[in-house]
């Protein structure tokens, strides 16, 4: 079957050619079948593979919306593949440890690591991650508060969801050269104790949060951030998360909320990801110098570009670089200016010489 017999399929969305071949669509990284409903690519953008596994072993991921694997499924290896992702979508906090999840599946870990990465691209690790933010991203948009939304999503405490957020981010150096290309991020602004706010969040979640003096100036700021991203207002179903996420933001400039666990979609550099998670370790009320930063990631000698990755945070507060100062104590720097930052860690400690002692 030639690429332009091939194309002519996915024009015309034929189903008859679904168990024949799937195409993948190299700017979302995603595969699908022929007969798949999204907006037809590209042709420039699109690459033909005999099955999933070509495609995955190519780095895209299945299209949710079509779900090519189903079509696949006649295939054993598949078939136990998605027997695995439906019992893990069912009760993704309830599982056996992987060993015994192999077992039922009749295979041994490294086996069942292999099937993973065969045709999802990702360890059965991160899967079942992937479906714990999902519920975790699923309750934010539909309960009452950020609270309310951590317990909805059946996690324990706040903390559960602070310690795993981190897997949950980064991005492809392919996404993050491209600007956001592809991405599509809401956005809206509201008022702090610092300032005017803006926020904008991906379907994973806030990418982010700058202060300043002007809407339309946040709005510019943003777009330089993400310039090939599609920038659109925040939709009113998705209001009640951003509501709720100032509400909490505020709570947290007040003094009044220590935690502040809202979705993260951190987008930069493996390095510069690297030291915004080591920021948001950082204990609310401390401060550390660059240098000790430096040394916390074990790049001792990297002081400066930790300084520039703290410079090129775009998510303020929730990766807390106001937390890092000069080694002589002096401020250092700050992105939105020396007086919020100076607030900022005040804030932060007045809260924490108030606060009751909890056994620790
Ligand atoms: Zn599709």
């Amino acid at each position: 079957m030639s690429d332009a017999s091939k194309w002519q399929a996915v024009l015309e969305r034929d189903a008859a050619m679904d168990r024949r071949f799937v195409y993948g669509v190299l700017t979302t990284g995603v595969y699908c079948r022929p007969s798949c409903d999204s907006r037809r690519p590209r042709r420039d953008n699109v690459r033909f593979f005999d099955d999933p596994a070509a495609a995955a072993a190519a780095g895209l991921r299945p299209c949710k919306r079509c779900r090519p694997l189903e079509r696949w499924q006649d295939d054993p290896e598949i078939a136990v593949l998605l027997a695995l992702c439906r019992r893990i979508d069912a009760a993704p906090d309830d599982l056996p440890d992987g060993a015994a999840l192999a077992r039922a599946a009749g295979r041994d870990v490294f086996q069942l690591n292999r099937l993973f990465k065969r045709y999802l691209t990702i360890t059965p690790g991160d899967y079942i991650e992937s479906v714990r933010m999902r519920r975790v991203r699923h309750a934010l948009r539909h309960s009452a508060s950020v609270t309310d939304a951590i317990y909805d999503a059946g996690l324990g405490s706040s903390r559960s969801l602070y310690e795993r957020a981190p897997a949950s981010l980064g991005m492809t150096p392919k996404q993050y050269r491209s600007g956001g290309a592809g991405l599509e991020i809401s956005h809206a602004t509201g008022t702090t104790p610092l300032g005017l706010a803006c926020i904008g969040a991906t379907d994973r979640g806030i990418c982010f949060l700058q202060f300043g003096d002007d809407a339309d100036a946040l709005r510019a700021a943003l777009a330089a951030e993400f310039p090939q991203a599609r920038l659109v207002p925040m939709r009113d179903e998705a209001h009640a998360a951003f509501d709720a996420w100032m509400t909490a933001l505020n709570a947290h400039l007040e003094g009044r909320a220590p935690d502040l666990d809202l979705p993260l979609d951190l987008r930069g550099t493996a390095f510069q990801v690297r030291v915004w998670n080591y920021l948001r370790r950082i204990p609310y009320g401390d401060v550390v110098s660059y240098a000790e930063a430096a040394a916390a990631i074990d790049a001792p000698r990297a002081t400066r570009a930790v300084a520039s990755a703290c410079a090129s945070n775009h998510v303020a507060v929730l990766v807390p670089c106001h937390r890092v100062i000069r080694g002589d104590g002096g401020l250092g720097g700050y992105r939105w200016g020396l007086p919020r930052k100076r607030a900022l860690i005040d804030v932060e400690r007045r809260a924490r010489a108030t606060a009751p002692v909890t056994g620790d």
